[in-house]
C-alpha cells in the first residue's frame, strides 16, 4: 500500500479532527502517501482529494467539527458515482481509504470496496453511539459532556421556579446520550426509544417526587422515543400532573459540536491509528472499535448487520433508584 485517503461522511462529531490527524500522521511515520477527501463521498466524486502532510493537521485535535467536511451524497448511491468515485482515486493511485462515520458511510463504504477491491477501513463516528462493535463511538462522550452541562444550568432555573422540564437529547434510535446524561445530572426519569415507559409510570414516578418535597424536576426525553419528542410527552404529561410549571427544551445541534472532551481526542488517536496499520497490515472491510478498553476490529458486514442494544443495564436500573 503506498497511498491512502481518509475522509468524514455522514453526521459529523466531536473528535473527527483528532482521528484525522491520527490517520495522517501514522501513515506519514510509515512513508505513506497520505490524502484527504473534502466532504465525505462527494469530494470523492468531484475530485476534491487533496495531498496532507504532518502539518496539514497541527492544532485541531482540540477543535470540534471536522475539517474535511463532511456532507451526505445522493450521487454515491448510484452505479455512475460509484465509478467516478473510483476513477478519481486510480487517478492518485490510491489504493487504501478510511471512512469516519456512521452506518449510513459504512454502507456506502462496503458497496465500494466490494465493487472495486479498495481496501477500506471504518471509524465509527457518530455522537449517537449506536454501532455494534465498538462500546464507544467517537463523538459520544463529549456530546454526553455538552448536554448534562447544558442541563446543570436548567437545573439552576428549574430549581429556582420550582419547575417541571423536559428536555430533549439526540440519538435517533439509540437511548445511549439520554441514559448517560440522565445519570450524570441526576434526572428524575429517562424515556428511550429501547424502552417502553408508560405515561401511567411516569406520572407516579413525578408525583412521589413531588410528594416528597422535590422541588425541580427533570425528564430526559430522547429523540426517537416511540410516544414523540419531548413537546408531545410534555402536553400528555401536564393534562394529569400539574403540580408544577412545565417546561420544554430541545437541545438540537448543539450537541453535535464543542471541543472533544480528552476520552474522544484519545479514541479518536487511537481508531485513527488503529485504522492505517490495519491497512499496513493489508485488512479491508475491517471497522476499528473499543471494546473493554481495547482496540478491536469487526467486519463493516458485522458492525451493520449485528443488532445493537448498547444500555448499559446497571445504568437502567439505577436511574429509578437513585432519582427517589
Ligand atoms: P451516517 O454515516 O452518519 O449514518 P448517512 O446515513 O447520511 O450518515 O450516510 C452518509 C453517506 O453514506 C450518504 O450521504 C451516502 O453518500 C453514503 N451512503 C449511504 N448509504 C449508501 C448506499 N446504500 N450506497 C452507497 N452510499 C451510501
Amino acid at each position: 500500500i503506498k497511498n491512502i485517503a481518509v475522509l468524514t461522511s455522514g453526521g459529523d462529531a466531536p473528535g473527527m479532527n483528532a482521528c484525522i490527524r491520527a490517520v495522517i500522521r501514522t501513515g506519514i511515520y510509515n512513508g505513506i502517501n497520505m490524502f484527504g477527501v473534502m466532504q465525505g463521498y462527494q469530494g470523492l466524486i468531484n475530485n476534491n482529494i487533496i495531498p496532507m502532510d504532518a502539518r496539514s493537521v497541527s492544532n485541531i485535535i482540540h477543535l470540534g467539527g471536522t475539517i474535511l467536511k463532511t456532507a451526505r451524497c445522493l450521487e454515491f448511491k448510484t452505479e455512475e458515482g460509484l465509478e467516478l468515485a473510483y476513477k478519481n482515486l486510480q487517478a492518485h493511485d490510491i489504493d487504501g481509504l478510511v471512512v469516519i462515520g456512521g452506518d449510513g458511510t459504512f454502507t456506502g463504504a462496503k458497496r465500494f470496496g466490494e465493487k472495486f477491491g479498495i481496501r477500506v477501513i471504518g471509524v465509527p463516528g457518530t455522537i449517537d453511539n449506536d454501532l455494534y462493535g465498538s462500546d464507544f463511538t467517537l463523538g459520544y462522550d463529549t456530546a454526553i459532556n455538552t448536554v448534562i452541562e447544558a442541563i446543570d444550568k436548567i437545573r439552576d432555573t428549574a430549581d429556582s421556579h420550582d419547575r417541571l422540564f423536559f428536555i430533549e437529547v439526540m440519538g435517533r434510535d439509540s437511548g445511549c446520550i439520554a441514559l448517560r446524561s440522565a445519570i450524570s445530572s441526576g434526572a428524575e426519569a429517562v424515556l428511550l426509544p429501547e424502552r417502553e415507559t408508560s405515561l401511567n409510570e411516569l406520572i407516579a414516578q413525578l408525583e412521589t417526587g413531588a410528594s416528597t418535597k422535590k422541588t425541580s424536576s427533570i425528564v430526559i426525553v430522547s429523540e426517537g422515543h416511540k410516544d414523540g419528542g419531548a413537546y408531545d410527552v410534555a402536553k400528555k404529561v401536564k393534562e394529569r400532573f400539574n403540580h408544577y410549571d412545565t417546561k420544554v427544551t430541545i437541545l438540537g445541534h448543539l450537541q453535535r459540536g464543542g471541543s472533544p472532551s480528552s476520552f474522544d481526542r484519545i479514541l479518536g488517536s487511537r481508531l485513527g491509528f488503529a485504522a492505517v496499520n490495519e491497512l499496513l497490515r493489508g485488512n479491508t472491510m475491517q471497522m476499528v472499535g473499543l471494546r473493554g478498553n481495547e482496540v478491536k476490529t469487526t467486519s463493516i458486514e458485522e458492525a451493520l448487520t449485528r443488532h445493537t442494544f448498547k444500555l448499559e443495564s446497571d445504568l437502567l436500573e439505577m436511574t429509578k433508584v437513585l432519582s427517589i
